[in-house]
């Protein structure tokens, strides 16, 4: 098949690397030139809302995808009705705007952290004062990698945030959660037998398979490790709870593809730990690289099966342990990763820049390999 990629980043890249060892090709929109998925298949440079460049991008694809959470819904829609698009613009349309997504989460069973509206100035400092420092404002929309974000630490901080994300429209203002740890649930939900793909709204009983969850930790906003399997393992009632949630969430939906739910692991008094909810990335996820040497079947590969209506692979470990280390900012000298027992490297291409994300090692193994060959990577200049 020819799938259309909204958005030629990384994930788009390994997208294409992964549906083309299952015989399917790529084109991609994307509005830089130089986006590490150009090489992947045809790229066509326009900006996400340009009508004519999106009809080209349609032209002869069997279906389209996207591969970033930031594209205008009206795009995904305008596509949608030439040609089908998987995942459906539903979810997206709400995981876009993390109000709404708190609410979605509240609804599906799951706490988000305690939050509030903020329209005005006043808005934000009622709700600094009911929610109390430290807190964080967040911007609405097309926040990532902890970009939109300010933590207020003191008064002072009221109007230094305000400031700064005042201008940038709605906001959100949620309480600092002290969290033990951060992990994330890596979900497929497949297409099912459904013979009018075009309409998701129903659910459909379609096969759900769920990774192992990463345990992951960021640093200024930005995942720098994520471990799995042994070393790594969370309380299977964790666990439970995040596969009903997520479950009923793409059932709701009709989700087709890869779905990425973001926690918190908190502890709850005496009742042992529990899990809030921080964030849904509607595509594959930079938690799940870790799958594409670690798993029976990545989370890429698994996209691909899911949008083009094939049985998903096996998200299972094949190592007893696994990890992955981003490479931020600056690029390690590969052959001393090479060296390192069970790592290997992916690189994207990308003109090194402090903060940008330019490639990434995964570390398959035992335990042991895993945490040797963390300790080694992570002493590597941009790694972890
Ligand atoms: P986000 O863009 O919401 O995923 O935030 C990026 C990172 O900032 C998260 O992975 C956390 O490490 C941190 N963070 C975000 N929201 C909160 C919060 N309410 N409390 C504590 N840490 C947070």
């Amino acid at each position: 098949m020819l799938i259309g990629v909204l958005g030629a980043g990384q994930l788009g890249m390994m997208l294409a690397q992964a549906g083309k060892t299952l015989g399917h090709s790529f084109r991609f929109l994307d509005p830089a030139p130089d986006s590490p998925a150009s090489k992947c298949g045809e790229h066509i440079v326009a900006p996400y809302d340009d009508r004519e460049a999106l009809t080209r991008f349609a032209r002869g694809l069997d279906l389209a995808t996207w591969e970033f959470e930031n594209v205008p819904c009206e795009s995904v829609r305008r596509l949608a009705d030439r040609i089908p698009v998987r995942p459906a613009v539903a979810l997206l349309e709400l995981a876009q705007d993390r109000l709404l997504e708190k609410r979605l989460f509240e609804e599906i069973g799951l706490r988000p952290a305690p939050h509030a509206p903020v329209s005005s100035r006043l808005d934000l400092e009622h709700a600094a004062r009911s929610l109390g420092l430290p807190c964080i404002l967040k911007t609405r929309r097309m926040g990532y990698d902890g970009k939109g974000q300010f933590v207020l630490r003191r008064d002072s901080d009221i109007d230094r945030s305000w400031n700064e994300l005042g201008p940038h429209g709605e906001l959100v203002l949620e309480g600092f959660v002290e969290f033990e740890c951060e992990v994330s649930l890596i979900a497929c939900r497949g297409l099912g037998s459904d013979p009018s793909p075009r309409d998701q709204s129903q659910p459909r009983g379609a096969e759900i398979v769920f990774y192992p969850m990463p345990v992951n930790v960021h640093r200024d906003g930005i995942l720098r490790v994520s471990r799995v399997g042994e070393g790594a393992e969370l309380e299977p009632e964790l666990e439970r709870e995040a596969h009903a949630a997520v479950s009923k969430l793409l059932d709701g939906f009709g989700y087709t593809g890869v779905l990425t739910v973001e926690f918190f692991v908190v502890r709850r008094g005496s009742n042992g730990r529990g899990l809030i909810a921080n964030e849904i990335a509607p595509r594959v996820h930079n938690s799940g690289h870790w799958s594409i040497e670690g798993a029976t079947a990545s989370q890429f590969e698994n996209h691909c099966r899911a949008i083009t209506g094939t049985q998903l692979g096996s998200p299972s470990l094949k190592y007893p342990a696994a990890a992955m280390l981003n490479i931020v900012g600056e690029e390690p000298d590969p052959s001393l990763v090479r060296s390192i027992p069970g790592a290997s490297i992916h690189m994207y291409g990308k003109q090194p820049r402090p903060g940008r994300k330019l490639g990434h090692i995964t570390i398959s193994g035992s335990r042991e390999t895993v945490d040797e060959g963390v300790r080694r990577a992570g002493r590597l200049p941009g790694v972890g």
